[in-house]
């Protein structure tokens, strides 16, 4: 049985290194807002060449902390609009309507399933931008970029795939005004539960998210804004200090599975993802008219695989106010894609196994 994603195989790795960060902390009795995250927090500064990282709960936290932020500080207010990926996971729109944000969905580019930067028209309302660097390519234009720069438009990244990926010697997380990352178990840099952070180059910013997670108080029990508790813990940034270490080393492995991928179905009828520099592949996303029948394929076969996503945001029950946009090629995209096994604990034989069966499938008849 090949798992489409074998947590098991990933953490058992750094069992020893976990168990005694544990230990320490247990006996230090110290669970929240110490040194761990604090050592995490400028860990990853450092890694992504950033002013600011604050750890939070979870990825859609990190997202909506930063709208919300933007509302407090005035720089947003109801009703302005946010550009956004239509194919997306939800969590990139959630933060956007609920902080009573208009979400403007737009196509992506049918080669790196990222925004179509030709698609996007400003209007009045345009106020801000979330760039999702989907499977784990960078989604980045710099023309448009500097267009959206000089009307002052925010530009907001959700990194949650693609931690660790970069353009022009620069990590995703750090082209515009703020991002958000997703420390989830299955995503690249993955906790042991849920975690997640925001990274920005902006002091006012960063005091603010700072604020608003932490019960909108910078000094305890004095509150000066309404706010939430999202904060990362000890535990799990004590974790994620040890496997963002190794984070480049995987990034590399999972390009090293991706080139295999690459390498053995570019024969085949399936229409393979962007083989790019610039893309940690947290996901290997390939596209067929028959998906269905190769995910039962290969399923009998004991090889495991996912779509993501069956249907698009602006398609699910939760966004009745939207079921009525036509939006053919991301729909086209949920109708057809289907993500192969990727980790960077696959061996080359099970990943040459994956590639047997596929090109079997496709000379079935
Ligand atoms: C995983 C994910 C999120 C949300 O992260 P959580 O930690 O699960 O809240 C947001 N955006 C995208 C694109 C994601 O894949």
């Amino acid at each position: 049985m090949i798992p489409f994603l074998d947590l098991n195989a990933v953490n058992i790795r750094f069992e020893k290194e976990f168990t005694i960060a544990l230990q320490n902390l247990i006996r230090k009795g110290y669970f929240i807002n110490g040194d761990e995250v604090k050592q995490f927090e400028s860990d990853l500064e450092r890694y992504l060449g950033c002013e600011h990282v604050i750890g939070v709960a979870n990825g859609l936290d990190a997202l909506r902390i930063i709208f919300r932020a933007y509302i407090e500080l005035g720089i947003l207010e109801f009703g302005d609009e946010v550009i956004v990926p239509a194919n997306t996971y939800i969590a990139s729109i959630l933060a956007i309507t609920e902080n009573n944000l208009v979400p403007v969905f737009v196509e992506p580019d049918i080669e790196t399933y990222n925004l179509d930067y030709s698609q996007i028209k400003f209007s009045s309302k345009t106020k801000a931008i979330l760039h999702v660097h989907l499977y784990g390519l960078v989604s980045w234009n710099e023309s448009f970029y500097l267009e959206a720069k000089s009307r002052g438009i925010l530009i907001i990244e959700d990194c949650a795939q693609s931690i660790g990926a970069g353009q022009y010697n620069k990590m995703s997380g750090t082209f515009g005004n703020a991002a958000g990352f997703s420390f989830y178990p299955g995503k690249n840099l993955g906790a042991l539960g849920d975690a997640g952070a925001i990274a920005t180059n902006d002091d006012v910013l960063a005091q603010t998210v700072r604020v608003i997670s932490n019960y909108g108080s910078a000094k305890k029990y004095f509150n000066e804004i309404k706010g939430l508790n999202s904060r990362l813990d000890e535990i799990q940034a004590a974790f994620l200090r040890i496997k963002l270490r190794k984070l480049d080393e995987d990034n590399k492995g999972r390009q090293k599975i991706a080139e295999i991928y690459e390498n053995e179905l570019k024969g085949t009828p399936l229409i393979l993802p962007l083989f790019s520099e610039n893309h940690v592949y947290h996901l290997y996303v390939v596209r067929t008219e028959n998906r269905e029948e190769l995910k039962d394929f290969l399923d009998q076969e004991g090889i495991q695989t996912l779509i993501h996503y069956p249907i698009p945001p602006h398609k699910q029950k939760a966004y009745k106010e939207f079921n009525h946009l036509n939006l053919p090629i991301t729909e086209k995209i949920h109708e057809t894609v289907l993500s192969l096994p990727m980790s960077p604990t696959l061996t080359i034989e099970q990943v040459k196994f994956v590639c047997e069966k596929i090109k079997s499938f496709f000379n079935q008849d």
